[in-house]
Formats: C-alpha cells, structure tokens, sequence
C-alpha cells in the first residue's frame, strides 16, 4: 500500500467505502495541515478553525510549547502505563489540577484517555462512594459513546438510536432553558418528582451534569440552579459531578464552568481542552470520594499516558504565562456583538448565547413559536465553510451553531471570521 492514496478526491471516495458511516464527518474535505487557528485542506484551501476539533483546541493547532513538551517526553519514554511504574508528568498534573479545582483541598486525579471514560470513572467513583445505584442526568446532556455514557446522554439521535438496552439506574431530569421558558424553579420541581416518583433520594450516587450544555446547544445552567443542586445533593449524601470536558480550561471565561456559580462540586470530569489534541481525560475529586475505590479499580493501560501529560502540562503552563481567560471573555463579547449586528438583518437567528469564548446561535423558523431550524442550520455550516470557515453544530434538535476558536486567536481573525459567516448568511437569501 501507498504511504499517501493519492489526490483528495480518491482520499474521499476511499473514505466512504473503508470507514463505517456512523462515523460522520461534518465538512466534506481532508486534512492536511494545521496551525494555531487555520486549517489547511488536501487541496491547499485555507480555512478559519472554529471547531478545534470539538472543543479540544483552547490554544490553537499545534501550539510550539506542546509540540517541543510531547518532542521531549518521546525522547525520554512514551509509555509505561502508571499502573506498573509511575512517572512525574502524571503526578505533577494531578498536583496541578488539584490547585486549580479546589485550591488548597487535597483534591486528587485519576486519568483516562477519552472522555466517556472520563465520565464512566466518575460514576465508578460515586457508586463505589455511596454504595447506592442511580444516577441523574439531563435532558440534552451529551456524555459520551460507551455504554454507561450514552445512557447518560439525554438525546435520543443519533447516540442511543436502537442501541440499547441502555445501563439500568439512569433518569433523566430537564435542563432549565430560558429561551424555551423552562426555569430553575421547574427544573428543580421536576427533579422533586423524580425523587417522588422514579428514586428515593437516599438511593441515588450521583447527580451529572454540564455547567453549560455543550452539544445539548451551548445552554448555561443558571447559578442559582447550580447552588441549588449543591444544597440538594449535600443534603441527602449525593455525589455532585460537573462535567467540564467541553467546558474546562477556560472555554466560559473562567478555569471551569462551575466557577461561575460560587458551588464546589465533588467530582468534575475533564478531557478535551486539557492536552492541546493529545488524548487524555480525567476525574478531579475530593480526595475521601475519589479514594472509594480499592487500588486496581482504576486506571486503564493508556490511561494518563506520558505523552499526553507532558502536552497536558505545557497547556497549563500557556494558560499560567498568557491571559486566555480574560481573552476568553473578550472573544466571546466580540463575537456576540457581531452576531447581535448580524441578527437584525436576520430573523432567523432566533437568540445567540454566549458565557466566556463559548458563543452559539439558534435558528428558529419563527420567533414566536421559536420551532428549530435544523434544515437551515446544515445550509449555514455548508455556506460558511464555503466563505473559509469551519463550524458545527449542536442543540438537541440540531438547529444551534456554535463557535469554539482557539482563546489566543488574533482580534483580525475574529473579524474574519464573522465577515464569513456574515456573507455566508447573506449567500442564502441570494
Ligand atoms: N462529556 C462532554 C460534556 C462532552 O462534550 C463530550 C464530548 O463531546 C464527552 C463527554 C465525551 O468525550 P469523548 O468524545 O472524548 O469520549
């Protein structure tokens, strides 16, 4: 076989016949080279990277100080597996997020590689706590593809489609969304009933949820929600475990998506953003909780692996000398005054979202009834990749795009960026 396969077009057609559909792929083209905030394709077309990947590149495409930390480490070792022998870039890691979750609190880390695993750790974790079954989750929560986190998941297609029998002990409890006035006061009713009707209190581990819904549609919990949840779950001895993998390290303008509600959650999954592209995911957790589970029931052979830590640990040191969270905040302002420019022009734009860097926007067939328009969305992201840029969508019924630019971008590629999806707008009505 052919190192490369040829021209992009017959990279394409050996795409559909060699890799299984349920794999999608939301632009039709093929990469061939990245950097900081611009993809290239096979064709040589420069594009503006608002995906990052899925949220996985808070500090751009290759970004110099990770390449040079993972260049070192694979001179030194590239796998071990900490279960056999341990090594300092997993400690160090693990010392540092402590600081940053909880300062001063002894909380500790396990590491995983994705971050369904991330998240089926942390319901290991409270089970294993609590020595009670049930968990909640949300409505329009995405928590991964295994079997634990697509039961979690509260979207039906295309993650649970006919994949079940899902895991047992999983309710799902609806996510406040002002837009589509559904309050905290109602989510926190509806919860009450689970307990009233579906789960005693005293049987449920744990309580999961996003601190702002990233595939779910970019929905931020409203901190009086948070704080509640807090409360409650103190209360009758539950696990609370935010889900920061789409919304860690700075992505909402601060460190984490919780700290925007003054709460401390028990446990909180990360991954993603955590390693600049290389695969590693965590649970971050009080140290009595996350300590439950005997020595062996953790861990996983790639779980933390040296390459990963070394990327992991040069992020933290971008994010301690550059000031991406106060950047963070300024993307998200500017791209959400533009998009409010934008949405005068078009009605369609039914309401834009922003906390921190994570900004969306919902298309709706109508302002009044506010019903999705996810057929209108798919003719946006086609147009705007057209126009050079690159984003995707989300919300449960598919109709929300989101922005997730890298948090060092430069102001002029902000402005693109918007002139882009600007003319792509207008390219529709044409
Ligand atoms: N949890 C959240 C909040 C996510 O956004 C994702 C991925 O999008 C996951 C879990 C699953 O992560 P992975 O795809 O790495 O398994």
């Amino acid at each position: 076989m052919n190192k490369t396969l040829g021209d992009s077009q017959s990279v394409a057609a050996m795409r559909n016949t060699f890799v299984a559909r349920g794999v999608a792929t939301a632009h039709p083209i093929i990469a061939s080279r990245a950097a900081g905030a611009y993809l290239w394709d096979e064709a040589g077309r420069k594009y503006l990277d608002f995906v990052g990947g899925i949220g996985v590149l808070n500090i751009g495409h290759n970004h110099p100080a990770v390449v040079a930390a993972v260049q070192e480490q694979l001179e030194s070792f590239s796998h071990v597996c900490f279960q056999v022998v341990a090594y300092e870039p997993y400690i160090r890691l693990a010392a540092r997020l402590s600081e940053l979750v909880a300062p001063g609190q002894g909380y500790k880390s396990v590491f995983l590689t994705t971050g369904a695993e991330a998240v089926e750790n942390a319901i290991k974790i409270a089970r294993g706590y609590t020595n009670r079954p049930g968990v909640i989750a949300f409505r329009g929560g995405f928590h991964g593809r295994t079997l634990l986190g697509m039961s979690l998941t509260g979207m039906s297609a295309p993650y649970k489609q006919n994949f079940g029998p899902f895991a047992p002990d999983v309710y799902h409890a609806p996510y406040p969304n002002a837009y589509h006035g559904f309050t905290s006061d109602d989510a926190l009713k509806a919860l009450d009933t689970i307990f009233s009707t579906q789960i005693q209190a005293d049987r449920v581990a744990a309580i999961i949820l996003e601190p702002v819904q990233g595939d779910g549609g970019f929905l931020a919990a409203p901190p009086e929600f948070m704080q509640a949840l807090r409360e409650l779950t103190t209360k009758h001895g539950i696990v609370l475990i935010c889900d920061e993998i789409q919304t860690g390290f700075g992505r909402t303008g601060k460190m984490f998506g919780f700290q925007h509600s003054d709460i401390q959650p028990d446990l909180i999954t990360v991954a993603k953003s955590l390693a600049g592209g290389l695969p590693i995911s965590g649970v971050v957790g009080r140290a009595e909780i996350i300590d439950a589970p005997t020595p062996g029931g953790l861990g996983g052979t790639y779980g933390g692996n040296p390459l990963a830590c070394a990327a992991a640990n040069a992020v933290l040191d971008i994010f301690e000398c550059e000031n991406l969270l106060e950047r963070s905040r300024e993307i998200g302002e500017k791209l959400r005054a533009g998009l409010e420019a934008l949405k005068e022009k078009h009605v369609e734009m039914g309401e834009i979202r922003q906390i921190g860097a994570m900004v969306a926007v919902e298309f709706v067939t109508d302002a009044q009834t506010k019903a999705p328009d996810s057929a209108l969305v798919q003719r946006v992201l086609d147009a705007a990749r057209e126009e050079g840029l690159l984003v995707i969508k989300c919300g449960v019924d598919r109709n929300v795009v989101r922005f997730l630019s890298p948090l060092n971008i430069s102001e002029q590629d902000i402005s693109d960026a918007l002139g882009m999806f600007g003319r792509a707008l207008k390219s529709l009505k044409a």
